[in-house]
């Protein structure tokens, strides 16, 4: 058996483009469906994906272990630069896909069976509009309560808010005073129920972080993601001593090593690696065996597409430390028609059931994706009061 070909399909989704990647077998009719979705870099990641191809077309697609070592540490250059392990990601996810449809299994019975009955899903305020999530003006208090009460009467118990607005290295009370308020006004609106949780974007200085998480502890927050840039550990981790809501990263980073320092540092309690850039399922897999010596939770990043969201179902099914999965299903109204879903979620609750189909349960319809064809991602750029730069 023979990889033939990998091909991507690029699908304009908004605020991103979807980069599906299918990786094609000498087998008749048998492929594999990941995703490759890496917003604002559309265009790297389909070249990286041609590049890496170069590297593994001709050869056997069981090999999975055999072919990542291939994707990550062949042509001098590691696989860790955010572009290149996208790429990996993506054809790793097909992989793996394949693997199912040859076992004739949902991946999760090839990670050792299913850990549990069903998972549970969040959303982000306004279910992946942009607008709602990015765009509440960082006083409208009411706004944020409202879109909390949607996402409730939506079936979700738990929600995820982009409560902290931008700050300079150092402010003083006033958005700190905004942040509380917003939280205070959702949690007023949604009871103590309903799980709250706050993503800073890593746009908050390490001091600023603290602020930020000082001032929210009261209000019980099921995690608070990313309260300074990932690559300060040192502020990472005296945030999450700090406080006794848990801290949350690892959306951008890309590889073991890091995740160990990351860990040992005990930079956070909730592991938020993205399968489609942290090596795919392989890596994804890997990291979950280190967080799992340092008891630290699993919440993968997802944001993206169908395909990241049956990868991070499948992973969370076979993983003990999974405690959550991120969902998005309103950023466009035609999500549904480019995927055929081998998982069903329940819209009361919000748990997903497990897929009974083989692989990741997946099938993208080709056509559908052409009705989407690449279009530039719209610019989100942040600039403080004084034109400096911000972090988005
Ligand atoms: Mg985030």
């Amino acid at each position: 058996m023979k990889i033939q070909k990998i091909e991507t399909l690029v699908c304009h989704a908004r605020m991103r483009n979807w980069v599906f990647v299918k990786v094609v077998t000498d087998q008749p009719g048998l492929y594999g469906w990941g995703e490759a979705t890496l917003e604002w870099h559309t265009r790297a990641v389909v070249g990286a994906i041609e590049d890496v191809a170069e590297l593994i077309v001709g050869e056997d697609p069981r090999r999975i272990e055999h072919l990542w070592q291939m994707m990550y540490r062949q042509h001098f250059w590691h696989g860790h630069g955010i572009v290149r392990s996208t790429a990996i990601s993506g054809i790793d996810i097909a992989l793996w896909d394949i693997a199912g449809k040859i076992a004739g299994q949902p991946c999760s019975q090839l990670f050792g069976g299913s850990v549990r009955d069903w998972i549970r899903t969040y959303c982000h305020l306004g279910g992946g509009k942009m607008e709602d999530f990015y765009e509440i003006a960082e006083d409208d208090a009411k706004r944020f309560a409202e879109l909390a009460t949607q996402a409730v009467g939506e079936g979700f118990t738990a929600m995820k808010t982009l409560a902290v607005p931008p700050t300079m290295p150092i402010e003083g009370l006033v958005p700190i005073r905004r942040a509380e308020a917003a939280v205070a006004a959702m949690r007023d609106a949604v009871g103590d129920e309903i799980d709250l949780m706050v993503d800073c974007h890593a746009r908050p200085s390490p001091a600023m972080g603290l602020k930020f998480g000082k001032a929210l502890d009261p209000y019980g927050l099921y995690f608070f993601e990313e309260p300074c840039w990932p690559e300060n550990l040192d502020g990472l981790a005296a945030i999450n001593a700090a406080t006794t809501t848990p801290v949350a990263t690892g959306e951008r980073i890309t590889n073991l090593a890091a995740f160990r320092d990351l860990f040992a540092r005990r930079g956070c309690e909730i592991c938020q690696c993205d399968i489609t850039h942290c090596g795919g399922l392989t890596g994804a897999r890997r990291i979950a065996a280190l967080a799992d010596a340092h008891n630290i939770a699993l919440a993968p990043h997802n944001p993206q597409g169908p395909v990241s969201t049956a990868a991070s179902l499948e992973f969370g099914f076979s993983q003990p430390g999974y405690i959550i999965c991120e969902t998005v299903h309103a950023d466009v109204p035609w999500r549904d028609d480019v995927v055929e879903e081998g998982y069903t979620i329940e819209s009361e609750g919000r748990l997903a059931q497990p897929n009974t189909k083989p692989g990741l349960g997946v099938e993208i319809n080709e056509e559908a994706v052409k009705q989407h064809p690449f279009e530039q991602e719209l610019p989100q750029r942040v600039f403080y009061r004084d034109g400096s730069i911000g972090d988005w």
